[in-house]
């Protein structure tokens, strides 16, 4: 069979500093550049992306690959307009050209809100669906963090979602849809579709799948897939965390179901739904003050891996600019000893500390450099331990295979303190990160991650404690305090909690 593949990923965060413009997504980060014509068929070769993993499947069930245009930008706030339509256009023209297809496969996200649209992804399949046709099969495969709209499930003949998180299945996600899309060529009854919202929103360091009541959750949701409810077959079904701070009607958790029957369908949907309505006061989990969590850290560290602080609202893979230096502060304050924060985003000194060699001690205005948060970079005198390329291969469970580009990288030391400053944004969820730059992270005493949940795929064996960490930042971890204005009516903001009103 001809099947054209593309992607389009931005996981978007209404609430973050800065827009996803054009160059975004045409520039590699911790993923590749945008990518179109031959090269996107071995671009992704070995990684751990949804694209990835579907193009293995496919090719090795025999299927021609026609290539269309993939591409992603670090989560932040709107993509804009310009960014999304030129994207829409390299898509839907290559789709033109493709000449005859059999189907259509499409690497998305799943919460991309754009200036002009709140529902980025459902009007992609609009207009593939309106150019494909109705018989054609478009199947999608979506992060674990979707905000799932109707149109999107009325527009896509099946939407598969990842399974973890950390994302350790986003190339396995990729596979299960060509193994899907494969049954549909060779028979699967048309599948009936049912889709529930649940009417409370999960913060992401609470939808953690190592942990309950997530775990539990998610095994229950890989258990349905081929059983027998009623007189149906259940083919397939997700539960989409959802990504909550996205200030859009559908923001919420969602669970899609698809089987040969529609009461089949339904009654699949219906049991995940009450389980994750059974398990709303399981979601809700204890936040610390940077002050809290640095002193209680200082009194508990020692031998036997680092006690990890999760620096969850700053972190730039839920759109967050990866520079604010609350945490960092109380380490520097609090004095501190064999600790470590990755990755600061700040360009600017990092290209000073490079002039300045390694060794030197300079003066820097350190982070707090892009807005947003209220606070002040940290002025102070730091001495340059070591500097790189930021070019290193990661080899973790979740970003393992990527090539990481972090740009000219530098290691800070005040104290018993280092930083490892970066000239690109990154969420440190990967060991990588820092022993390119020769930090040994079992070794530490204390280890500050920009991160909310992915750092545990290969920082959490290490750890001897996680903290949540409430320090400035627009991934705001008590939705409380976020000023939504665009949720639906009833929607309880945090787990037992206050009902959105409008
Ligand atoms: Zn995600």
């Amino acid at each position: 069979m001809r099947i054209a593949v593309g992607g389009f990923q931005h996981e978007t965060n209404t609430f973050a500093p800065s827009k996803a413009p054009w160059a975004a997504f045409e520039q590699a980060d911790s993923w590749p550049g945008l990518q179109k014509g031959p090269h996107l068929l071995t671009a992704f070769k070995g990684m751990n992306i949804p694209i990835a993993g579907f193009i293995d499947e496919a090719e090795a069930r025999g299927h021609t690959l026609l290539p269309l245009v993939w591409c992603s930008a670090t989560p932040s706030a709107h993509v804009t307009e310009e960014a999304y339509e030129r994207v829409a256009e390299i898509l839907l023209d290559a789709l033109g050209y493709a000449g005859e297809i059999d189907a259509v496969y499409l690497d998305l996200h799943g919460a991309m809100v754009t200036e002009h649209l709140e529902d980025g992804e459902g009007e992609l399949l609009k207009r593939v669906r309106a150019a494909v046709g109705p018989k054609i099969p478009v199947v999608a495969s979506l992060d674990l963090h979707a905000n799932v709209t109707a149109e999107m499930v009325e527009y896509s003949d099946v939407l598969i979602a990842y399974r973890t998180y950390p994302h350790v299945d986003m190339a396995e996600t990729g596979a299960r849809a060509a193994a899907h899309l494969d049954a549909m060529f060779a028979g699967l009854p048309r599948q009936a579709k049912a889709m529930r919202k649940i009417d409370y929103l999960i913060p992401l360091t609470a939808q953690c799948t190592l942990v309950e009541p997530s775990a539990s959750i998610y095994r229950d949701v890989a258990a349905l897939e081929g059983a027998i409810l009623g007189n149906g077959r259940v083919s397939t079904v997700s539960f989409a965390g959802g990504f909550a701070p996205a200030d859009i009607k559908d923001c919420s958790p969602t669970i899609i179901a698809y089987a040969d029957t529609e009461v089949a369908a339904n009654e699949a949907a219906e049991r995940i739904a009450k389980k994750v309505n059974d398990s709303e006061s399981a979601f809700r989990e204890k936040l610390w003050s940077a002050p809290d969590a640095v002193a209680h850290a200082i009194a508990n560290a020692g031998e036997g891996g680092p006690i990890i602080l999760a620096d969850t609202q700053d972190n730039p893979g839920a759109g967050g600019n990866g520079d604010t230096v609350g945490i960092l502060r109380e380490l520097i304050v609090q004095n501190a000893q064999s600790a470590v924060l990755g990755v600061l985003f700040d360009p600017e000194s990092a290209k000073a500390a490079a002039e300045a060699g390694e060794g030197a001690r300079i003066r820097l205005r350190l982070g707090a450099k892009t807005g947003g948060a209220d606070e002040e970079p940290i002025d102070d005198e730091f001495e340059v331990a070591r500097i790189s390329d930021g070019e290193f291969l990661a080899t973790g469970p979740f970003y393992g295979g990527s090539r990481m580009s972090l740009g000219t990288t530098a290691r800070l030391r005040k104290g018993g303190v280092e930083i490892v400053v970066a000239s690109r944004k990154a969420q440190c969820a990967d060991q990588e990160m820092l022993k390119h730059i020769g930090i040994e992270p079992a070794k530490l005493g204390i280890l500050v991650v920009k991160s909310s949940v992915h750092f545990r795929a290969d920082f959490g064996p290490l750890a001897r404690e996680v903290l949540v960490v409430e320090s400035p930042g627009p991934n705001t971890a008590d939705l409380s305090k976020l000023h939504y204005k665009h949720l639906r009516n009833g929607v309880r903001v945090m787990p037992l909690g206050k009902p959105y009103t409008g």
